[in-house]
């Protein structure tokens, strides 16, 4: 495998086509559809990724569509230095504990020694809460709600994956602070809701809304939400998205306090959320949609929509009929992009039109329209979707109207299906001895839970020494133990908790809530 890896690297994109299958070895096809659909190159340094722009195209989808919805929210964009000071940084105990481990640090400039060596941002609660105590006086001056859109340095040390973990990763970051708990809980959930908006409507992704365990939960806040998902060619979990309730911690550490409105009463402490949604959303789709002809790119974040390529032509064919057949193919491009369809059209000589649809299927347009002689003849296009590649006829004429139509239904099919993939990989598992067999059979485990960290402990270990006991250790997949995906908001209906009487199943104390389990990235 690494030396396919160093195979991919040095010929990067210049290869043709996968080889790679999306069942037999997976870690090997994502790097080839990612790599040669020229979505994303490998940099010299290692954990850091090259955007291309076809993946920064969905990321600028994803930041048109959040940042509105933010600013209708009544969330301001600004920037702060990417630079923490060692003193800023230290602060909250709990948080530098938890990020501490991947902290960069510039400690040379030029030639010199620094006096004071300088974090870069891991994430900045401890960049803006300083300033955060220095603008808030008077409870007047709350709410104060600023977002800002940058990349953040973790040099995290485990296998790092393209998108899904890299050390430097693109994200927005909002960071409020609220007079009162419930105003900030409740904008801690109403982010959450777009957070799956963002996945489901545009990235055609599902995913489960949810609370994080107290051991998952980031470190000094007071509860973590989180939008988890699925992939379902390993049948790992993965946190997608995450709206953090920070509770009073920060502010009684940074001082953010103000007069209560009532002078009889003591003063307060805001109450804040951070929450942030980062580059990693790529990945999650780019392993949901795509297959083994490549990258499959949901119709609202593909660059090009429709591709038009000529076909049908050959040397009996005349000139003539070569230049009807191209300006036909520009011609529609004109009239879809007239109506805000993203259409462009393959008219590069020497290329067959087999080379060119594979080219564009690797490269996941969603839509493909061929036009030859004959189709001219009947006066309509071929169209071929990347998805199922359906064909069907359509009619030149009313031809903007049958292409929306047909970018609506494979966006709106692409979540169907993954959906339904994703409900029937969570499984409800009531008893210890089926909680293993569930996630090798890669699927994701619903288990009436004591909610204990010392349990969800216990829970990793046993069910790592358990899959090793049943499978011999694959060395490209490493059995790896179950960690607490979220005790997801909507609990299951047909079966809720009996308080005092359903137990949870590692441990036979009682169970609290149900909570979703499995191998994750
Ligand atoms: P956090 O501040 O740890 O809650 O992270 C916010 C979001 O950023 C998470 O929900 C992840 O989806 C994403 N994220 C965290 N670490 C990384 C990473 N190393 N690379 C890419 N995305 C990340």
């Amino acid at each position: 495998a690494e030396e396919d890896a160093a195979a991919d690297e040095a010929t990067g994109s210049a290869r043709l086509g996968i080889e790679a299958s999306k069942d037999k070895d997976f870690a090997k096809w994502y790097r080839q559809v990612i790599l040669r659909s020229e979505m994303l190159d490998n940099y010299s340094v290692s954990g850091c990724y090259i955007l291309r722009p076809t993946s920064y195209f969905v990321w600028e989808e994803i930041q048109k569509f959040l940042d509105a919805g933010i600013r209708a929210m009544g969330v301001r964009n600004c920037y702060f230095p990417m630079f923490v000071a060692e003193r800023d940084l230290n602060k909250e105990k709990d948080h530098i504990e938890g990020f501490a481990p991947e902290v960069a640090w510039v400690t040379r400039a030029g030639s010199s020694e620094m006096a004071a060596p300088i974090a870069i941002r891991p994430t900045s609660e401890t960049v803006m809460y300083p300033y955060y105590a220095n603008w808030i006086r008077s409870w007047r001056d709350l709410p104060l709600r600023l977002n800002q859109w940058n990349s953040v340095v973790r040099w995290e040390f485990k296998n790092p994956q393209p998108f899904l973990r890299t050390r430097e990763f693109l994200w927005q970051e909002g960071h409020c602070a609220y007079l009162t708990r419930d105003e900030a809980w409740r904008e801690t959930l109403d982010i959450l809701a777009l957070y799956r908006r963002v996945y489901e409507e545009l990235l055609a992704v599902p995913v489960v809304e949810g609370v994080k365990s107290e051991k998952e939960k980031f470190a000094g806040g007071v509860a973590t939400t989180t939008v988890e998902g699925f992939i379902p060619a390993t049948g790992r979990g993965i946190q997608a998205g995450t709206s953090h309730y920070l509770g009073q911690n920060f502010s009684k550490m940074f001082d953010i306090v103000v007069e209560d409105p009532d002078p009889t009463k003591p003063k307060i402490h805001a109450h804040q959320t951070s929450w942030g949604l980062s580059t990693r959303a790529i990945g999650v789709m780019v392993m949901t949609h795509s297959d083994d002809k490549g990258l499959l790119l949901p119709p609202r974040v593909a660059e090009t929509q429709v591709i038009i390529v000529p076909s049908g032509l050959g040397s009996k064919n005349t000139p003539e009929e070569h230049k009807r057949v191209a300006d036909t193919c520009l011609a529609v491009e004109a009239r879809l992009r007239r109506v805000g369809v993203r259409a462009a059209s393959d008219l590069r000589d020497g290329y067959t039109p087999g080379f060119k649809f594979s080219h564009w299927e690797l490269r996941g347009v969603p839509l493909r329209l061929e036009i030859g002689p004959r189709d001219l003849e009947k006066q309509s296009v071929l169209s071929v979707r990347r998805d199922t590649f359906e064909k069907a006829p359509l009619p030149l004429d009313g031809l903007e109207t049958a292409v929306e139509l047909m970018l609506h239904r494979i966006q709106d099919e692409l979540l169907i299906r993954a959906r339904a993939t994703m409900k029937d990989r969570i499984k409800t598992v009531m008893c210890w001895d089926d909680f293993v067999p569930t996630l090798n059979r890669k699927c994701i485990a619903q288990i009436p839970w004591c909610e204990r960290e010392e349990c969800e402990e216990q829970i990793k270990a046993r069910s790592t020494r358990d899959a090793l006991q049943d499978e011999p250790e694959d060395e490209k997949e490493p059995s790896m133990g179950a960690k607490s995906l979220c005790l997801p908001l909507q609990q299951p209906q047909d079966h809720p908790i009996v308080p005092g009487q359903t137990k949870c199943i590692q441990c036979g104390q009682d169970a609290k809530r149900y909570a979703l389990f499995g191998r994750s990235y």
